[in-house]
């Protein structure tokens, strides 16, 4: 199969481990940086062009689309789309995933568990907005934040205040949510491929910190999770439509929530943290559902 990469730089983990993966199992495979891609979006023949040249013959894509560059790379992948090749993430559940607030509304709908959270648009709903989400402590995240950069704790109520009242003065788009105190600083990743996850690892934020992110300091360690926890990683991504994904779950008193749902999940942590070959699986992936104008995700819901 000729499979494209879309990574801005070849050398990441991912994008290595990715192409590894592919050339072992016989496929040709190119890495694209979308931000070079250019197209012609009214041609009666749907093409993208790269450094001069055209890119054609693609049966499958893997989108690695950065936070930062999601409208741009989501153009690109839609485009890969027209021509009929199979994304391994359809290019809307990728944009549906990197909206906080519409993942959350998606979510609840069907009823899988999350953190109590509230957004507002007017500071003078601030108070109510508190109260809603049970008062302090509590976590304020920013919705535009990536790898725990945003996302803030704050103990008192009068704290919570001033931090809304300073962001949306910046006009900076917020949500609030309960902090999930019991959860110890801890969160879990599972690696969701498919109706499976096939890979799990519980990161744990360093001394005196609650964000667990790997790139604020935390570890990671592999972790066994509860089939509760199993069915609501794989239905909250069937419900964003993503076939592989990383589903972040808290474990709170009231059972394991989703935090969020990342359409490009790094693969480092967790097969370092697990000894997975995750690359090769999703690449059988892609060797079992790929199909030329197959380009829309199923059975969501
Ligand atoms: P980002 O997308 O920037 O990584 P997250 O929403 O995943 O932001 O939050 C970063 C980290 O903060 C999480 O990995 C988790 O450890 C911690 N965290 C986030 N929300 C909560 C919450 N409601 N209760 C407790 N801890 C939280």
């Amino acid at each position: 199969m000729k499979i494209a990469i879309m990574s801005r730089n070849s050398k990441l983990y991912s994008t290595r481990r990715l192409v590894e993966a592919a050339k072992e199992r016989s496929h040709e495979v190119r890495v694209v940086d979308p931000l070079r891609c250019y197209m012609n979006i009214t041609s009666h023949r749907p093409s993208i062009h790269y450094r001069g040249e055209t890119l054609d013959d693609f049966q499958a894509v893997i989108p690695r689309i950065g936070a930062s560059i999601t409208f741009y790379g989501c153009a690109v992948l839609r485009q890969f789309e027209m021509m009929g090749v199979y994304p391994l993430n359809e290019s809307v559940a990728i944009t549906r995933a990197r909206d906080k607030l519409r993942s959350a509304q998606l979510l609840a709908r069907k009823g899988i568990g999350l953190p109590v959270t509230g957004f507002a648009h007017s500071p003078d709903d601030i108070n109510d907005l508190i109260d809603q989400v049970g008062g302090a402590p509590l976590v304020i995240k920013l919705l535009e934040g990536t790898q725990g950069i945003g996302v803030v704790l704050s103990e008192t109520r009068q704290a919570a205040e001033s931090v809304i009242q300073a962001f949306m003065g910046l006009k900076a788009n917020i949500m609030v949510q309960e902090y999930i105190g019991e959860a110890k600083g801890a969160d879990l990743r599972c690696l969701v491929i498919g109706d499976k996850v096939v890979a799990a690892m519980k990161r744990q934020a360093k001394e005196g910190e609650f964000r667990s992110n790997l790139h604020r300091g935390g570890t990671a360690t592999l972790v066994r999770i509860t089939p509760e926890e199993r069915s609501t990683a794989v239905r909250a991504a069937r419900v964003m439509g993503l076939n592989v994904c990383g589903v972040d779950l808290l474990r709170s008193n009231h059972g394991s929530v989703v935090m969020e749902v990342n359409s490009s999940p790094g693969l480092e942590g967790i097969e370092n943290a697990t000894g997975k070959d995750v690359a090769s699986m999703i690449i059988q992936f892609i060797e079992k559902n790929a199909k030329p104008y197959k380009t829309k995700t199923r059975g969501k819901g």
